[in-house]
């Protein structure tokens, strides 16, 4: 993969958002505190939100993505990298 590469041609635009009702958190795929999207991501534009009650949470997940849309650049390894489909890229102005 061409990481160079793919950010010159991001803008900023489009950022990745995250669909709460599909992130699991990256459960029993990763340790709490890291997930395949955070790891991933080459500006560090994603975070992960511990869930305060898990077995209340959706999919009893511990965790789950959250994306700074001023910091994404639109380059979508996020989307790739999510084994949950819980990611997808966004007009800016929404
Ligand atoms: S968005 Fe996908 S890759 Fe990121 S934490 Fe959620 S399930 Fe894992
Ligand atoms: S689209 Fe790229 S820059 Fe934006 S959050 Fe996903 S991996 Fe990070």
């Amino acid at each position: 993969m061409n990481t160079e590469e793919s950010l010159r041609e991001c803008d900023g635009e489009m950022p990745a958002v995250v669909d709460l009702d599909k992130c699991d958190g990256c459960k029993g795929r990763k340790e709490k505190g890291t997930s395949m999207c955070m790891e991933e991501c080459p500006v560090e534009a994603i975070s992960l939100v511990e869930e305060p009650d898990p077995s209340n949470a959706p999919m009893g997940r511990e965790q789950h993505a959250e994306i700074n849309a001023e910091e994404c650049t639109d380059c979508e390894v996020c989307v790739d990298v999510c084994e949950q489909g819980a990611i997808s890229m966004v007009e800016a102005s929404e």
